[in-house]
């Protein structure tokens, strides 16, 4: 099971996310609000892995996989994606994206795609 941090936006989806992930036996060890703070948040939780949102203030979750990827290449990251984010997803697999998700959120789709990265 992973310790996951989850950084979104919206308070809405953190708490969907933090249930499916929590009622499949991971381990939620922090919440961030945008990309600065999930930045922040991995240099002080050491997350297993991170689920970045796309869309967020201050620093979008682009951004953030780039920061992220350079300073601690051992975190891994799934992005979270809305509709119509095509061209979005192109740049995070060319920043080293491990995943993708998609809202709304399908507890399936995301538990199956830790189990993939995790073996
Ligand atoms: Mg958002």
């Amino acid at each position: 099971m992973a310790s996951i941090l989850i950084v979104d936006d919206s308070r809405t989806s953190r708490k969907i996310l933090r249930t499916i992930l929590e009622e499949a036996g991971h381990t939620v060890v922090g919440e961030a609000v945008n990309g600065d703070d999930g930045f922040k948040k991995c240099k002080e939780l050491k997350p297993e892995l991170v689920t970045l949102d796309i869309t967020m203030p201050v620093l979008d979750g682009i951004e953030a996989l780039q920061i992220i990827k350079t300073r601690y290449p051992e975190i891994k990251v799934i992005m979270v994606t809305a509709a119509g984010q095509n061209s979005k997803m192109v740049e995070a697999v060319k920043y080293g994206a491990d995943d993708f998700i998609a809202k709304p959120f399908e507890a399936e789709q995301i538990l199956s795609a830790i189990k993939k990265i995790f073996g």
